[in-house]
């Protein structure tokens, strides 16, 4: 038998995916497997590398969530087949997240492991809460506990008489929003005041997290009116009392805007990173990917272009980023691209070009092949000139039509494919469960593979009750043909410029 691989028990943080430590996330994509559960912020999924084994084993719609002693056998059987895993769990492992039983179980079957600790919901949710779990003036000790009922009497219970008689210190409860209101009679009934101040944080640290101040008593009647919902906390005691001085995390202008992102992971990086900077929650929901494809008989006809006159004509990012990698894959001399001039349909295009310190010779008046193709023409000598057309393989072929005829070759070039990709398990029941407010269209064809991953209906409801966001006339055309409302299309094609709208559309509002 070969070496036993090694687990990591990773604690992912309450929902904000800055609060993973530098040690949890390194492990989370470098693992050979990963399982995680449904508390698990879902932009951490979806960046795990495709070659990784993934297992969700959190709780799928209407079923039960995977029993405590398969998830063990699960981490044993991986681990006995030599590889790394990563037992990514919701907030801190150890803090009421059974990883302590794991640990034990992996130590009596001889599997090494690692405790990778994360923040726990109750620091970090009252911390974005504004509300310090203790103060100099107001709380020398926080207590823990579950409000979570336990119909097991072997398991230890919380002694709520002692809870209530708690002085100067603060009381966060896990788990509690179905117990509430027998957790508030029962402490009032054990003598604490019912006027103790109190707070419930939902979803604390997520941008739709949800704050309520009140009293002790006061906590069922609001979990009913605001139908709060778990994940939350309820924290009792004097510290509350400071939130309205510390409260920091209200401030943005798309505040708990929940926004479904449909474009390709790999370039939605930094459209998530906006969208938290502006207070919104993205939703990653990849519903396109791209990788490359090697066009042989294209980069032949490439290297033996002799014209002087010579253009590349770039009509993507994805184009210009396939295009790129493959090129240094296979020629070993940069100066095969001197002497060619540059058009790009696009400002983010022509900024990846930019990057790669290529300037941009061409660009037409709107963000189109069709008007490329009606434009360029006029504006440069085709004649004689040698035009390669970077291409994905589901581009139009307008240019290969047209530009013959005025007396241009053109040498297509396809650098790569799109697919649809399938979302890792989990994902789409939290999409059902918490359904975006708006969404944003980066192309015609984000829409089309939705449907690769939900049902019609179940698209259909998505997209009706959400503003639908289209950046830019190409878009808007495909959505429009199938019926879909759009709320605003962007002004500049490009990803700020759909930001610009969104933040635009929300502010009058
Ligand atoms: N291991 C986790 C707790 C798991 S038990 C931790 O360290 O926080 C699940 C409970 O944790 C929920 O019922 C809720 O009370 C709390 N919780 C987890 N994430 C939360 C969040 N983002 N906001 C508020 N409460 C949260």
């Amino acid at each position: 038998m070969g070496k036993t691989g090694k687990v990591y028990l990773i604690g992912a943080g309450p929902g904000d995916p800055g609060l993973i430590t530098v040690r949890g996330k390194e492990l989370l994509y470098s693992c050979d497997a990963v399982l995680y559960d449904n508390l698990v912020c879902p932009e951490f999924i979806i960046a795990i590398p495709k070659t990784t084994e993934k297992y969700y084993v959190g709780k799928k719609a209407g079923d039960h969530p995977v029993p405590q002693e398969k998830i063990n056998e699960l981490l044993l059987k991986l681990a006995r087949e030599g590889k790394s895993v990563a037992r990514l769990k919701g907030s801190d492992p150890l803090i009421f997240g059974r990883g302590g039983e794991e640990a034990k179980y992996l130590k009596e079957h001889g599997v090494e492991f690692e405790i990778i600790t994360g923040v726990t919901s109750g620091i970090a949710g009252p911390a974005y809460a504004g509300i310090p779990c203790t103060d100099r003036m107001l709380a020398s000790s926080v207590l823990f506990l579950t409000g979570h009922k336990s119909s097991d009497k072997l398991k230890s219970t919380v002694p709520w008489d002692w809870v209530a008689k708690i002085k100067n210190g603060t009381v966060v409860i896990y788990m509690g929003v179905n117990e509430i209101s027998n957790i508030t009679s029962q402490l009032i009934e054990y003598g604490m005041n019912s006027d103790t101040s109190a707070a419930i944080v939902e979803r604390g640290t997520f941008p739709s997290q949800r704050v309520f101040t009140a009293t002790l008593k006061n906590l069922p009647g609001i979990v009913k009116n605001e139908n709060v919902r778990p994940p939350a906390l309820f924290v009792l005691g004097e510290v509350v009392n400071l939130q309205p001085y510390l409260e920091w995390f209200a401030d943005r202008p798309l505040l708990g805007l929940r926004v479904l992102v449909t474009r390709a992971s790999a370039q939605a990086g930094d459209l998530y990173r906006r969208l938290r900077e502006l207070g919104a929650e993205p939703l990653p929901y990849p519903t396109i990917a791209a990788r490359v494809v090697d066009d042989v008989n294209g980069w032949t006809n490439f290297s033996y272009i002799q014209n002087e006159n010579k253009w590349l004509i770039f009509t993507s990012e994805n184009g210009v980023r396939y295009f790129m990698d493959s090129f240094f894959k296979k020629f070993d001399d940069i100066r095969m691209l001197a002497g060619f001039k540059i058009a790009a349909i696009g400002a983010g295009t022509s900024k990846l070009l930019k990057e790669y310190r290529l300037p941009t010779d061409y660009m037409p008046s709107k963000a189109t092949v069709n008007i490329l193709v009606d434009e360029m023409p006029k504006a440069v000598d085709l004649k004689g000139a040698a035009v390669v057309r970077v291409r994905g393989n589901l581009a139009d072929d307008l240019i290969e039509k047209a530009f013959p005829g005025m007396g241009a070759e053109v040498v297509p070039l396809t650098t790569y494919e799109t697919y649809y990709p399938k979302w890792p398990d989990g994902l789409k029941e939290k999409l059902i469960d918490y359904p975006p407010d708006a969404i944003l269209f980066t192309s015609g064809s984000t829409k089309k593979g939705l449907y690769h991953n939900l049902s019609k209906d179940e698209v259909d409801k998505i997209i009706q009750n959400a503003k639908v966001f289209s950046i830019g006339p190409k878009a808007s055309a495909v959505l429009k043909s199938e019926d879909v409302n759009i709320t605003r299309e962007a002004k500049v094609q490009n990803i700020a410029g759909l930001l610009d709208e969104l933040v635009d559309y929300y502010s009058e509002k």
